[in-house]
């Protein structure tokens, strides 16, 4: 039997940290997978295929043609879709799926949450008087802005928000995180905000604009996250590697 073969869904930092342990060993070979989202995404250490399945019954098939050994669905927390669809592939594939997750954020003294299913929900949630609001939740849902075309917007992303939004008061920003805490601040003072939309991400490279908010007494529209993956979940790299080990080890192999 050769060595075990592992597909990551990737496209965070968690999936690229997680490849790059797996890609100094030689007791396993790994695939990680992008939806192709990115202009430029960043290098990975392992190979890489770009591009949707079509849908999870294709997803199984790759799994099988691939003869692949472990799924592990190391997407971020709102990707949804793919998630379900990843959860189906493996069990239709018979072979283990793990879910690689951030823990969610928890509100801490001094945050203003306010928690909203969607962004669609949050934007609505602003009221008909004009806000100034920084839409921290990247380009996909960027849109539903032009619902409430009376406040300001400051919408940051990683790619340009592509056509323009149909509105008379936003300001664009393109920018990948890690970021600061001062350069929040900065941020949100230049641009007079009173209110962020955030998604609940989790994770460290991105929460400064969460402290931000709390230190400069700011609101936030917290979208939530709407479902937890229907595989086993492991919040860290580190427990994902454990549980490879386990999955992968000689008792394991054997049926013990
Ligand atoms: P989604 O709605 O769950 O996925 C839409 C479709 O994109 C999926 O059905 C699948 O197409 C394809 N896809 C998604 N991730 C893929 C992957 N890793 N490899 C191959 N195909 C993939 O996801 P999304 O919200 O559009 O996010 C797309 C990617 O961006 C994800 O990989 C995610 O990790 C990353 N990302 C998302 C967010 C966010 O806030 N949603 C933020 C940062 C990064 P098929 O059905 O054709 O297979």
């Amino acid at each position: 039997m050769g060595r075990p073969r592992i597909l990551i869904l990737g496209g965070t930092s968690e999936a690229r940290l997680l490849a790059e342990a797996l890609a100094v060993r030689d007791d396993c070979d790994v695939l990680l997978s992008l939806a192709g989202r990115t202009e430029k995404p960043a290098a990975q250490p392992v190979p890489v295929r770009i591009g949707g399945f079509g849908g999870a019954a294709a997803l199984a098939d790759f799994l099988e043609i691939g003869e692949y050994g472990l799924l592990i669905d190391a997407t971020h927390p709102f990707a949804e879709r793919i998630s379900a669809n990843a959860a189906i592939a493996a069990e239709t594939a018979s072979i283990p799926a793990i879910a690689l997750r951030r823990p969610e954020w928890q509100r801490q003294p001094g945050d203003r949450w306010q928690e909203v299913k969607s962004i669609l929900a949050a934007i609505a949630a602003l009221g008909p008087s004009p806000r100034r609001v920084f839409l921290a939740t990247g380009r996909q849902g960027a849109h539903h802005a032009e619902s409430a075309p009376q406040h300001y917007y400051l919408i940051r992303s990683v790619d340009p928000v592509e056509p323009r939004l149909v509105l008379a008061n936003v300001d664009y920003v393109l920018d990948r995180g890690p970021f600061t805490l001062e350069r929040e601040c900065t941020l949100l003072k230049q641009h007079h905000i009173d209110v962020i939309i955030a998604k609940n991400s989790g994770g460290a490279a991105i929460y400064a604009k969460i402290e931000a908010a709390r230190l400069l007494g700011i609101e936030v529209m917290m979208v939530v996250r709407a479902s937890a993956p229907a595989v086993t979940v492991v919040e860290t790299v580190e427990a994902a590697l454990v549980a490879i080990d386990h999955l992968f080890s000689p008792a394991m192999k054997r049926g013990v």
